[in-house]
């Protein structure tokens, strides 16, 4: 049915409820892969067409919107007719980590209705260095922009730090993990469709409406180069209803988020290294490199792929990630069951954020760097050494049920001056994700010479080491050794002070 348009090209949506949305008809809409885009007049919605009618009429793809849109939808509360669990808050949060349709159109053809990413999302006319002659101004920031090498003709106000992009990270983790935990998984999880902004350490994830639903057959992506897993590339030949045929899935996604959180941290791809895999053809050698024979050019046996300038690697981001990182492009690069979880990433990225510390150089490059040897306290970007007394770390303990007296440990902690510190510091079972109600700063980190002190701002009841109430506004001193708990809640951390 044809696009009938009114005054000004303004054009009329009916949606499946019956309500009315208008949209402008524009001569080039943008154009996808699957769809066309129209914006509405306030450009707060996106109206999607689909460039094939086949596409549009096809009662799987009508299925899997019409359960990506309600069933499924993480952005609206389960009041609301969105997913089972979802509360109103819980809802805005993941609204801003992805980019979920909103609405279905049945007239003038089968659509969808988005909304339009965030304005930080889509770069300004300075986004380029002064000089280069490169028009970046309304282009959106896919997260290719930064972590290829384009990124050297992007201003630097653009690139954000070493601490944004961790944090952004942490966000692509926990949309992830919901998603996974809804029974969801993505199937072109890509740095297409995810698009980051560095600045803001923020990030939102596009095109859902290729999601795999359960129950619903999954969709034919093609996926993008880099990110497909190796066991769908090695099986594209088959047919697609053939068995032998690795389909997208939760744990092809696992294979993604990794490449994407590699890209981000570490500003490269796992699996481009100096390694020729053949010299038939550049075909031949790509299908090697990035399905059967993929090699991880950071693994620790095979180094056939390891290029020789590797300043920063998987070590330097600490333990947690290191770890994972193997446990990813080495164990599960071949093997799917082995891939970490998303769950796994988000919580070894948090571990992470909290050893981070602020590197001293003003012009080094990613002005934050992980501390993980107390020892050792140097950045890895750029060899600024820390003074062994700006180098103080908490153990975060909690209460063992049972057995009274008893602590585990649930957390480390590296200190800087100024470090706000926030409920989750502080009292057990609290996780800064997006169930955690109260985000203001409960205290923070004073370093003055070589002393450091932890300053009441807002922990009702805060208790120092010798066990008096500590009220807001005042101090307590950190003293090396010293283990205390940190308030009189029932749930309180103990608090364990080692210097490095
Ligand atoms: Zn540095």
């Amino acid at each position: 049915m044809a696009h009938k348009k009114k005054n000004n090209n303004i054009a009329k949506a009916i949606l499946m409820d019956d309500t009315e949305l208008e949209y402008v008809i524009t001569d080039n809409p943008p154009r996808g892969g699957m769809k066309y885009t129209y914006f509405t007049p306030d450009k707060k919605y996106a109206v999607q067409f689909f460039n094939k009618a086949e596409d549009a009429e096809s009662a799987q793809m009508q299925a899997r919107l019409e359960n990506i849109v309600g069933l499924y939808n993480p952005t609206i509360s389960q009041d609301e007719g969105g997913a089972m669990g979802n509360t109103s808050e819980t809802a805005a949060y993941f609204s801003r980590l992805f980019c979920w349709p909103v609405a279905l159109i049945k007239e003038p053809e089968f659509g969808v209705v988005c909304p339009t990413y965030p304005q930080n999302f889509f770069f300004g006319k300075d986004a380029v260095k002064p000089g280069v002659n490169l028009d970046m101004d309304g282009k959106d920031k896919k997260s290719k922009w930064f972590t290829s090498r384009s990124s050297r003709w992007l201003a630097e106000k653009e690139k954000g730090n070493f601490q944004t992009m961790l944090r952004l990270s942490i966000s692509l983790a926990r949309a992830i993990r919901r998603m996974h935990a809804a029974g969801l998984s993505h199937s072109d999880l890509s740095s297409n469709n995810v698009l980051i902004d560095p600045k803001t350490g923020s990030c939102v994830v596009i095109d859902i409406d290729s999601l795999v639903v359960p129950g619903v057959f999954p969709p034919e992506v093609a996926g993008t180069k880099g990110y497909i897993a190796p066991e769908v590339l090695e099986t594209m030949e088959f047919d697609f209803d053939d068995p032998k045929r690795k389909l997208p899935c939760a744990a092809t996604d696992l294979f993604a988020l990794p490449v994407l959180l590699y890209e981000y941290l570490l500003h490269r791809h796992p699996l481009d290294g100096p390694k020729v895999y053949s010299t038939v053809s550049t075909e031949e050698d790509e299908y090697l490199q990035y399905g059967p024979k993929a090699t991880f050019i950071e693994n620790p046996q095979d180094t056939s792929n390891r290029p020789d300038d590797l300043e920063v690697t998987i070590h330097d981001l600490g333990p947690y990630l290191e770890k994972l990182f193997l446990q990813a492009f080495v164990d599960g690069l071949h093997d799917p069951d082995k891939r970490p979880t998303a769950s796994q990433w988000e919580r070894a990225l948090g571990k992470t954020w909290d050893l981070l510390q602020p590197c001293k150089n003003p012009h080094c490059r990613a002005q934050w760097f992980v501390l993980y040897d107390l020892h050792n306290p140097v950045c890895p970007y750029c060899g600024q050494g820390l003074d062994s007394r700006d180098v103080m770390h908490l153990r975060l303990k909690k209460p063992m049920r049972g057995r009274k007296g008893q602590w585990q440990q649930v957390g480390e902690i590296n200190l800087y001056d100024r470090m706000p510190l926030f409920n989750w510091h502080f009292i057990a079972n609290v996780y800064p994700d997006e169930k955690m109600q109260n985000r203001s700063m409960q205290a923070y980190i004073s370093h003055q010479g070589s002393e450091w002190y932890l300053v009441n701002n807002a922990l009702a009841g805060m208790l120092s080491p010798k066990g008096n109430l500590v009220p807001v506004g005042q101090a307590v001193w950190l003293k090396d050794g010293e283990i205390f708990p940190s308030s009189n809640n029932p749930e309180a951390l103990l608090l364990e002070v080692v210097r490095g």
